[in-house]
């Protein structure tokens, strides 16, 4: 009789080897793979299960168990089935094996997010297989395309299955493994509770052609444009260190001087120097909104001095601060040179947040207490974008909710998505299917 990891265990496999790679492009993704996958292995007489296609190719799926009370809350248990590409160069074994290595499995979209959704998969197929009845709703849904905006996913069935998968919350991706620095009090679980937004900007600057073979004082929209993006990548951007911020540094029980430091106007980038680069760069991202220019497009010909240089800009915004904000701190970066340059085009998705006071939040609080020894919940905001925010939109709290075995380090656990080596070990799919199951029976139930 197989338990439930090695239940877990092949199913990740086999969904790792449909390879639903998502490029970008609409016809990339092929996650009616993954999704009929996924409904092969649950169902069974009476299993409700629907599946859906947005695009040729682009699969999701929902499973239900209706709930006998109306009045009870309702639960959507959520994991995208997509996974970016991954270069075989550079990963010591073939990025889609699906291998199993001394209790580790091996391949794109192990960590993200494959691990968590067939993790509640299989808790789902062991409430099923026992007949199980809850007050409230589950609904179970693996979406496609999280990696590309979720166009094709969850936006699509929030905009057009709703009944299908409206709940009282949703619980997707993910939670973090412990950080590597010292706290107070019990061990600490991170949970998302929100997430920072995003705003992309292109900028033009502006000069004056003329020829490469005599360029004193010539005005060159190259080197402005080089000027320009020095003073972006330099600047330092109002510290917002309340509300989220402050409750996660304060969930933390990091010891002294960390605590105060972090929390300090004055002393918070000197602090962040005596932490690990790659935790620093997370406390960093988390405390204010942030600019990293990353394209930079000039020139047709050697010997023509350019007129017009792009810049595009990956900005990520903290609460708060949207078009207008976000306007005033590129103005404030650039200083003297803004008159010279202009706004292309703007994107801009606003960040999101869930309450802790909801009544999930106590659920997966007492839960995940008993799932990691004792262990406290820390609320986090992350700096990524998952498909939690289509139902943040609707008023549906969304949380990211998942625990990590330490068998995996921190800091190469942050490198592995969407990154090299990606991969997961099998005590860390033992520990969410117990998490999976254990809040679907104290909330349903
Ligand atoms: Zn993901």
């Amino acid at each position: 009789m197989p338990t439930p990891v090695d239940e877990a265990t092949d199913l990740l496999q086999t969904m790792i080897r449909n390879q639903c790679v998502n490029d970008g492009r609409p016809e990339s993704g092929g996650e009616v793979r993954n999704a009929q996958t996924l409904g092969a292995y649950l169902a069974g007489p009476g299993v409700d299960i629907k599946q859906y296609q947005s695009h040729p190719g682009r699969g999701s799926m929902a499973l239900r168990i209706e709930g006998s009370d109306k009045k009870a809350p309702s639960l959507l248990m959520m994991g995208h089935i997509d996974v970016v590409p991954a270069d075989p160069n550079g990963w010591k074994r073939d990025p889609f094996c699906g291998d199993l290595i001394d209790g580790e499995i091996w391949g794109r979209g192990a960590l993200d997010m494959l691990s968590i959704t067939v993790t509640m998969a299989v808790a789902v197929k062991k409430l099923l297989r026992e007949g199980w009845k809850p007050k409230g709703t589950l609904v179970f849904s693996g979406m496609a395309d999280e990696e590309a905006l979720g166009t094709w996913g969850a936006k699509y069935l929030v905009d057009n299955k709703w009944d299908d998968v409206k709940a009282d919350a949703v619980l997707t991706e993910s939670g973090e493994p412990p950080l590597p620095i010292p706290t107070k009090g019990g061990p600490k679980a991170i949970m998302v509770v929100g997430e920072k937004g995003s705003h992309w900007v292109g900028l033009k600057v502006n000069g004056t052609p003329g020829h490469g073979s005599i360029p004193y004082k010539t005005d060159n929209a190259l080197v402005k444009a080089a000027e320009v993006v020095k003073r972006i990548a330099n600047y330092q951007p109002k510290l917002h260190l309340d509300g989220a911020w402050r409750e996660f540094v304060t969930a933390m029980q990091f010891e002294e001087p960390l605590a105060s430091g972090l929390l300090s106007e004055a002393g918070f980038r000197d602090t962040l120097d005596g932490v690990p680069v790659g935790i620093a760069r997370l406390f960093d991202a988390s405390a204010h909104t942030t600019f990293s220019p990353n394209i930079l497009h000039s020139g047709q010909k050697t010997n023509i001095v350019p007129d017009s240089a792009v810049i595009q800009i990956d900005i990520r915004t903290v609460p708060g601060d949207e078009g207008p904000q976000v306007r005033a701190m590129l103005r404030e970066a650039i200083g003297d040179l803004w008159e010279q340059v202009e706004i292309m085009d703007e994107d801009s998705n606003p960040a999101s947040a869930s309450k802790t006071d909801a009544p999930i939040f106590k659920v997966m609080q007492s839960v995940t207490a008993k799932v990691m020894k004792g262990a406290q919940i820390v609320p986090s905001f992350t700096v990524g974008a998952t498909d939690s925010r289509f139902f943040r939109r609707k008023g549906v709290p969304a949380y990211g909710y998942s625990v990590y075995s330490s068998n995996i380090p921190f800091g190469e656990f942050m490198t592995m998505f969407h990154g090299r080596n990606e991969r997961i070990d099998q005590e860390s799919l033992r520990l969410m299917l117990d998490l999976y199951e254990q809040t679907a029976r104290a909330y349903l139930s």
